[in-house]
């Protein structure tokens, strides 16, 4: 099972600071998400290969292709400490 960054209010560009949301102008939270979802930015330049725990290894179903800067389905986040 690949582990993926949801793509909930919390991501979103469309949450504003105090909960609620731009859109359909009520209160969500975190675990909310819609047909309407916008990743935020800041988000869209960390996930690629390069933060990718696969980028490299056997895992990875894009080996031939994969590099920093792409980008696939299977992209699963290198684990933080
Ligand atoms: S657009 Fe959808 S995913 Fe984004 S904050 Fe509003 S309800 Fe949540
Ligand atoms: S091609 Fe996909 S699975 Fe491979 S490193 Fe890039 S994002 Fe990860």
């Amino acid at each position: 099972m690949s582990i993926r960054l949801v793509n909930g209010c919390v991501n979103c560009e469309n949450l504003a600071a105090d909960s609620t949301c731009k859109v359909h102008h009520a209160v969500v939270e975190k675990i909310h998400t819609c047909d309407d979802f916008d990743m935020r930015v800041s988000l869209k330049d960390e996930v690629e290969c390069g933060t990718c725990y696969k980028f490299k290894t056997p895992e990875c179903p894009n080996q031939l292709h994969a590099t920093i800067g792409m980008l696939c389905n299977e992209y699963a986040p290198k684990a933080m400490s």
